[in-house]
């Protein structure tokens, strides 16, 4: 009968089914270790590479994640200096200040206001030179008019308080007293900084 073929007597194959679980353990045990050999060989070459993207991609997700500024969340660019609101003033070509100016001797180190990843470090016609940074929950941080940046570059990675560049009057703020714009963008609009900032105590 087919039946017993297919299910022999356990008395009978006992020896054989045993050995065979025992080679097939042997055989598992060896592809495993030829397996692990093989990344050993491959992977240093790889790893480096492989892992700053990794990291960098993890902390993308992580800064998505966070939550998006708060009122009196964000230590301010500049400290020690005066905040005023200027957000919404009158700009020239019908423009209106998407920002704040922080004013300060030329030269004084700006702080990143978040944690972040820099996405670019650059010239353009209205800001100068300028570093906007990605942060928390995705929001764009804006910094314009520097004398000079920071030893930084698209793609870093920086912390709260970390130095991004100094203050100056390029860009279309060439010949007035020196300040930092501060912008941040939530999901593509401006919105005023003035009331994410923490004002200096005094
Ligand atoms: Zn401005």
């Amino acid at each position: 009968m087919l039946a017993d073929d297919n299910n022999p007597q356990p008395n009978s194959n006992s020896k054989p089914t045993f050995l065979r679980r025992v080679f097939s353990v042997f055989i598992k045990a060896a592809v495993l270790l030829m397996l692990l050999f093989i990344f050993d060989k491959l992977l240093p070459s790889i790893s480096q590479q492989t892992q700053s993207f990794v990291m960098a991609k993890w902390q993308q997700l992580s800064l998505l994640q966070q939550e998006l500024p708060t009122e009196n969340s964000l230590p301010s660019p500049l400290p020690a200096q005066h905040l005023t609101d200027t957000w919404g003033a009158a700009r020239s070509q019908g423009r209106s200040h998407e920002g704040i100016d922080i004013f300060a001797k030329r030269g004084t180190p700006i702080q990143a206001t978040t944690q972040g990843i820099v996405s670019k470090v650059g010239e353009n016609t209205l800001g100068g030179r300028v570093v906007f940074i990605i942060g928390p929950g995705g929001a764009g941080h804006y910094y314009a008019h520097l004398e000079d940046y920071a030893d930084i570059s698209p793609n870093d990675w920086v912390n709260t308080g970390d130095i991004i560049g100094y203050v100056g009057d390029s860009g279309n703020a060439k010949g007035t007293p020196p300040h930092v714009h501060y912008g941040i963008y939530i999901n593509g609009s401006a919105v005023n900084p003035y009331p994410l900032l923490q004002k200096p105590e005094s």
